[in-house]
């Protein structure tokens, strides 16, 4: 049998163990240094944004920036329902109430249902995800949230480097966010990143990530914070990322075009669309089957060896968000019920990818 092939495995560019020997050679294996200072840096110059903190995890860059908020036990705050529990689950952390909303033939947040929902629901914040790599509606979203001065965090977890009329994805929020997990489009094997033009909205965001600290010689505390810096030999990894990432990026959206072309006459098959405007990083390419059982196709790439997945189960499906309030018209549930996450290695060659989507082809065709 064959290497098993993943959907989003890590992919070094080179210069990573470099930099990550400096860091041993300079002895900051301790949790901050220069590599920390590098790789905030690099995003801030990368994205545009005026500040950046690095992070153990995305969801630690949600859980603070809901903190910096003050969003407390009591407050509500509005999330797409279609993504990822990282997502929203501090929204539970800071004990508040999440209230879900549906996609559009995006599939990301539709714009309307977000707006239904923050009439009647008031909320504090909306979490908006660009799933997959691919910009969500966020002009009109950001515009949304400024006349009803609800405040907008943009979970950009999955698309770094995506863009919605060549603003970053991240970048149109008080908040942004972006995960260096070891799937995502880059990876420093674990982390996060919290994004703002607000430098004080930052600095104590950064304060929160150290434990709380006050600025005095001794262990001064008057308010309970967080263990959520990045490493510095962490960040040594993400400054080599940085360096490939536009290649990554480029690569990922030619394996959506290998796919595409490969399957292009199959009606079948829908693929996650790059709405007006924007530019998607095609962090994985994904499909909905309008007749055929998705599972046939996952299981057919399995025996191969080949991992696949179902789409992110909306979060308003979860047992446990299931009273939860939820704005929708059944665009995530039936997402969910109908598509597949394919293998999208940029270290794999075009060869392998068509193969793959020879697979894919069988699969769907035999299986209705
Ligand atoms: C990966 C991911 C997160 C969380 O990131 P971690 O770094 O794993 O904590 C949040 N939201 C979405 C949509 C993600 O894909």
């Amino acid at each position: 049998m064959q290497n098993r092939i993943f959907l989003s495995p890590p992919h070094m560019g080179g210069d990573e163990l470099k930099y990550v020997k400096e860091a041993f050679d300079s002895n900051y294996i301790a949790p901050l240094g220069e590599f920390v200072n590098r790789f905030e840096n690099s995003i801030s110059n990368y994205t545009g944004a005026k500040s950046a903190l690095a992070l153990s995890s995305g969801t630690a860059a949600i859980h603070l920036a809901l903190r910096v908020l003050g969003i407390k036990q009591g407050d509500k705050v509005l999330a797409s329902t279609f993504t990822f529990i990282g997502s929203v689950a501090p929204i539970i952390y800071q004990n508040a109430e999440p209230v879900f909303v549906d996609s559009d033939n995006s599939w990301n947040a539709d714009p309307n249902l977000v707006e239904d929902a923050i009439k009647k629901e008031k909320p504090k914040a909306f979490i908006v995800t660009h799933l997959y790599g691919q910009s969500a509606d966020i002009k009109s979203i950001a515009q949304i949230c400024q006349r009803y001065g609800v405040v907008l965090i943009e979970d950009a977890a999955e698309s770094l480097g995506a863009k919605f009329e060549n603003k970053h994805t991240g970048r149109y929020g008080r908040f942004g966010i972006y995960s260096f997990n070891g799937n995502k489009i880059i990876t420093t094997s674990g982390g996060g990143m919290l994004i703002s033009d607000d430098e004080r909205d930052i600095e104590y965001a950064k304060k929160l990530s150290t434990q709380a600290r006050e600025p005095k010689l001794w262990y001064e505390h008057t308010e309970i914070g967080y263990n959520y810096r990045m490493s510095n030999i962490l960040a040594a990894i993400g400054v080599g990322q940085m360096e490939v990432l536009d290649k990554r990026i480029a690569r990922k959206r030619e394996i959506f075009e290998i796919y595409k072309n490969a399957l292009s006459d199959i009606d079948e098959i829908e693929w996650m669309p790059e709405i007006d405007g924007s530019f998607g990083n095609r962090w994985l390419t994904t499909m909905s089957l309008k007749e055929s059982n998705p599972f046939k196709v996952i299981e057919a790439l399995s025996k191969e060896n080949i991992e696949s997945r179902p789409l992110w189960k909306p979060m308003h499906l979860q047992k446990i968000f299931k009273d939860a309030k939820f704005y929708g018209t059944g665009v995530s549930e039936a997402l969910f019920n109908s598509g597949v996450c394919l293998p999208s290695p940029t270290a794999l060659g075009d060869k392998e990818i068509e193969d793959i989507a020879s697979i894919i082809r069988r699969s769907v065709c035999n299986s209705n």
